[in-house]
């Protein structure tokens, strides 16, 4: 019998074409996680950008008058 390990994610048994994960579901939730990871730090690097860049759009809108 061959050792299977479980799915790392959910802990259920893996299927053979989504290996080691037990579904697509599982397999892509890993690929989010990575993919994660790496977008939090340009995120944060935009951040200061886009709050100065809605503040100024604010004042913009307060002070235009629909009619
Ligand atoms: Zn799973």
């Amino acid at each position: 019998m061959a050792r299977t390990k479980p799915c790392p994610l959910c802990g259920n048994a893996p299927s053979p074409e989504y290996k080691p994960f037990c579904s697509r579901g599982c397999r892509d939730r890993d690929m989010l996680k990575w993919l994660g990871e790496g977008y939090t730090i340009p995120v944060e690097a935009n951040e200061d950008t886009d709050n100065r860049d809605a503040a100024y759009n604010g004042g913009l809108d307060s002070a235009e008058k629909p009619d």
